[in-house]
Order: C-alpha cells, then sequence, then structure tokens
C-alpha cells in the first residue's frame, strides 16, 4: 500500500523533505500544508528585497507552488493550516478557508519554522512598526518605505537582522537608530567582532544606542517616535528585530518532547520520541559538534540539510541530520563577520575546556597586490587536546573562510592539523600563509 508522507510548513525544511521523499520514491504519497501562499522562500533574501538590491519579492522564490505540484508531483496545499496533530490516530487536522478535515498520515514532518519575538511593547500594534519574519512582512515594509519616505527609522536589536535592516533602510536615504539593550551587537559573534562593526556602522551613519532599552512606540495611528527609559526619539518607521522562537505549540500539544533549548527534541535522524514524528529547521534542536550538546540554531543550511536527510530517511535511507557549529555570516554595509563553533575563551570554559586563543590581523591578498583588506581572525582551542573549538573572521572581504575553519571543527582537527592544511594561494586571492593558517600557526606556538 502507498504510504503517506505529510509535512507541516512549505518553507526550507518542508519542501526540502517533500522533494527529496518524491525523488526517492515517486510513488510515495507527499503531502505538504502551508499556511501561507508563499513556499520555498529565501527570507534570507528579504532585508536585499527592502534595500532596492533584488527586484523583485519572486525573485526570492526557489521553486514555486506550480512547479512542485507539476513537476514533483508534491499534492501542496498553500493557505492551509495545521491545526492539531493526532499521534496516536495518525492524523492530523486541516484548515482551509471554507473546511476543516482530518488528514491521516504514516510519517509526519513538523517543519513550523520559528516565528519573530514581539516584546511586550506599548504601540506593537501602530502602522509603521514592523517585525521581519515573511515575505507579507517585506512586502509590507518596502511598500510602507516607498510610499511614505521616512526620515528616521528605530531599529530595536543588534543582531544579524537589525543589522541587515540598519543597511536596507540606510540606502533608502533613512537616518538610522539601532536600539540594543545589551553593552554590544551581534552577541553571537562575540565583543571583539561586535566592536569592530560597530565602528563601521557609525562610519556609515548609523546612530548606535547600546545599553539603551526601548519600552513601545507612540503615535496616533501611525508611529512616531521610540520610547526609552528616560526619552522620547522621533522614529517614521520601526523594525523590531530581537530575535526568533521555535514554533512548537503544535508538536507539545501532541505530546512530542521539547529539549533544553526549548526547541523540538529530535534524535540523529531527526525523529522526535513520536517515532512517526520528525521534526526540522528552525523549530527543532541540533547537536552541536563541539560540545555534543542540543542547540537550537535557527539557520537556514540547518532547515534544508535536515529536511533532506529527513525525506531520505523515511524512504529508506536513514541519514543523520547533521550537526551545527552555528556557523553564521553577516554583511553590515562594507563589512563581513563570521563565526563557528565556541568564538571566545569565557564560552569554552562555560562548556568545561581550558581555552587558549588568538587573534592576529593578516591580509587577504599579497602584499604587494592591490586592494586587499585586513582581516582579524580569533582562534580558540583547548589546551590539553589541543582541539580547536572555533573562530570569528572579520574584515571587509575574505569573511567566507570561516568556512575553513567551520570544515575543520566538524572534522574535529586539532590546531596543528589545521596548521598543516594545504589551502591555495595566489597572489590576488590571499597571501602565502593564507590569515587562517597564520592564526593556526600562531596559536598552535602558544600550546606547546
Ligand atoms: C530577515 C531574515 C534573514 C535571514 N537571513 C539568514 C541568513 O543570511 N542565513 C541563514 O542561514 N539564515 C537566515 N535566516 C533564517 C532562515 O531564513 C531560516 O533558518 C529558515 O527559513 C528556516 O526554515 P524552516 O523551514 O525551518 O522555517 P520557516 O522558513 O520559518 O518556514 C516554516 C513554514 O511553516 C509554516 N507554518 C507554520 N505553522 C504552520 C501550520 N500550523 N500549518 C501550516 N503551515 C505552517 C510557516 O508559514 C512557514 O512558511 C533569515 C531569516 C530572516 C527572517
Amino acid at each position: 500500500m502507498t504510504k503517506t508522507f505529510v509535512v507541516i510548513g512549505g518553507d526550507a525544511a518542508g519542501m526540502s523533505a517533500a522533494s527529496k521523499a518524491k525523488r526517492e520514491d515517486p510513488e510515495r504519497e507527499v503531502i505538504v500544508f502551508e499556511k501561507g501562499e508563499w513556499v520555498s522562500y529565501a527570507a534570507c533574501g528579504m532585508p536585499y528585497y527592502v534595500k532596492g538590491e533584488v527586484d523583485d519579492l519572486d525573485d526570492l522564490v526557489t521553486v514555486t507552488p506550480e512547479e512542485f505540484r507539476e513537476e514533483r508531483d508534491v499534492d501542496l496545499h498553500t493557505g492551509t493550516e495545521v491545526v492539531d496533530i493526532n499521534s496516536e490516530a495518525q492524523t492530523v487536522t486541516v484548515e482551509t478557508g471554507d473546511e476543516t478535515y482530518e488528514q491521516p498520515y504514516d510519517d509526519l514532518l513538523v517543519a513550523t519554522g520559528a516565528s519573530a519575538i514581539e516584546p511586550p511593547f506599548d504601540g506593537l500594534g501602530l502602522e509603521g512598526v514592523f517585525t521581519i519574519h515573511d515575505m507579507v512582512e517585506a512586502d509590507a515594509i518596502e511598500n510602507y518605505v516607498t510610499d511614505r519616505d521616512p526620515e528616521t527609522a528605530a531599529i530595536v536589536g543588534g543582531g544579524y537582522v537589525g543589522i541587515e535592516m540598519a543597511e536596507a533602510l540606510s540606502a533608502h536615504g533613512v537616518d538610522v537608530h539601532l536600539y540594543e539593550m545589551l553593552p554590544h551587537i551581534l552577541q553571537p559573534f562575540g565583543e571583539a567582532v561586535a566592536e569592530v562593526v560597530e565602528e563601521h556602522l557609525r562610519e556609515q551613519g548609523v546612530e548606535l544606542h547600546l545599553e539603551t532599552a526601548v519600552s513601545g512606540f507612540v503615535g496616533d495611528e501611525r508611529v512616531e517616535a521610540v520610547e526609552l527609559e528616560d526619552e522620547t526619539v522621533a522614529a517614521d518607521v520601526a523594525i523590531v528585530g530581537v530575535g526568533v522562537a521555535p514554533n512548537t505549540d503544535l508538536a507539545e500539544e501532541a505530546g512530542i518532547e521539547l529539549g533544553p533549548t526549548g526547541a523540538i527534541a529530535t534524535d540523529e535522524y531527526g525523529r522526535t520520541n513520536d517515532e512517526n514524528v520528525y521534526a526540522a529547521g528552525d523549530n527543532a534542536e541540533a547537536t552541536h559538534v563541539v560540545t555534543g550538546e542540543s542547540d537550537h540554531v535557527p539557520l537556514a543550511l540547518t532547515a534544508n540539510r535536515a529536511g533532506r536527510a529527513i525525506g531520505q530517511t523515511i524512504t529508506g535511507a536513514p541519514t543523520p541530520t547533521g550537526g551545527t557549529a552555528g556557523t553564521a555570516i553577516v554583511k553590515a554595509f562594507d563589512l563581513g563577520a563570521a563565526r563557528t563553533g565556541i568564538i571566545d575563551e569565557d564560552r569554552a570554559r562555560e562548556a568545561g575546556f581550558d581555552p587558549v586563543s588568538v587573534t592576529i590581523s593578516a591580509s587577504t591578498r599579497a602584499h604587494y597586490y592591490p586592494d586587499g583588506a585586513e582581516l582579524t581572525v580569533t582562534l580558540v582551542a583547548d589546551r590539553e587536546s589541543g582541539e580547536l573549538l572555533g573562530g570569528t573572521v572579520v574584515g571587509r572581504e575574505g569573511t567566507k573562510r570561516i568556512d575553513t575553519v567551520a570544515t575543520a571543527l566538524t572534522a574535529d582537527m586539532t590546531v596543528t592539523e589545521l596548521q598543516n592544511a594545504d589551502l591555495a594561494y595566489a597572489p590576488p586571492f590571499s597571501p602565502v600563509w593564507d590569515p587562517i593558517l597564520t592564526a593556526a600557526k600562531v596559536l598552535a606556538g602558544k600550546l606547546e
């Protein structure tokens, strides 16, 4: 009898799983329920749509609903919300605009993603106050900025979304104020990287307000100002980017267990405590490759990879969803900043290591070759084992070099092994000793 694979959520994790399952087993019935109208969209590209670098929202779509239905034979239902999972009966309750019905499944993937956190701010409902987590919101922000031509923007939160939106709104000639309640922006990247990015944001005209908590927004119908502890600052548009929370309600109500991070707990194949129910993407945990502990890293590759692996597993080829090193990279105007693994000594100590670290600066190209930039690299290792724990990279070019460090973490390499890696060299691309090799060499010296 044909088995039915039901997927809740039609973006990175969900559509990767649906496509892979159908490809591996064309006979399998694959049904996807997506409550919105967009599927397989690149949320990561939304700030660049608002900025004007991407012309059309449709350009952010990888595979259209029609292509899923007609070319991949996936039974995709948009505008359709799953409101309940009955894990004993192995059914989900589905609501479309005009009907509610039960859909049986053999295997179920919960790929419901995450939602933007909405703090209990006054005035969150005012016109001109936005979060940016889906295509509808991206479209609304772009329309608002184009129609209203705001002079001043308030961005709440100095994470990567806040920084990307600062760049996007600055490109429209808006005076951007960025409010961060902690002493530094980009908390997961560490203080040293944050300070470099902060300086660059200021050079680009962004007004940074560190250690400044926002309590709400004021205005009649439309936002006019942002409220701080002891002052009110004008703002014609506001973006709240204070992080995301995994969408776990549906799963939790069905008895599916959450892990220590508050996201859905899974085994190495993405299976939950219910053997027929899988979870992947921004709503699920992954195992950290350095600490071996559960982590919640809501990023795109983790979602795509886990979805694809689950598509393979349920069609008969058990495939681990893969670990996470928390590898991330962000563009802040002309600067790039990247991180992977454990990025500073304090965090390494908290994880039970005896850390040693180095920070070096080196040119991205041979010293005589034009237009090189200075790259600052930090590497962290464990003193006793020599194991590489993580690092950061910040500079005007070459920050994708973080991938060398991420690869070394995935391969469990020591600093000495990284130092001996045969990395490519030619003057336009790197010095003979790539900055990552230089950092590894200096760190290995400290370990001796
Ligand atoms: C502005 C922005 C920029 C980003 N930039 C980057 C970046 O540069 N690099 C990076 O790695 N990551 C980035 N991300 C994160 C990345 O987009 C996510 O990690 C990825 O989209 C997660 O995919 P997902 O499938 O788990 O969840 P989602 O993309 O959130 O998809 C979940 C889907 O499930 C649907 N859904 C939820 N509940 C139900 C239900 N009950 N019934 C039916 N459908 C339901 C939702 O409508 C949604 O479409 C960015 C995110 C944002 C918002």
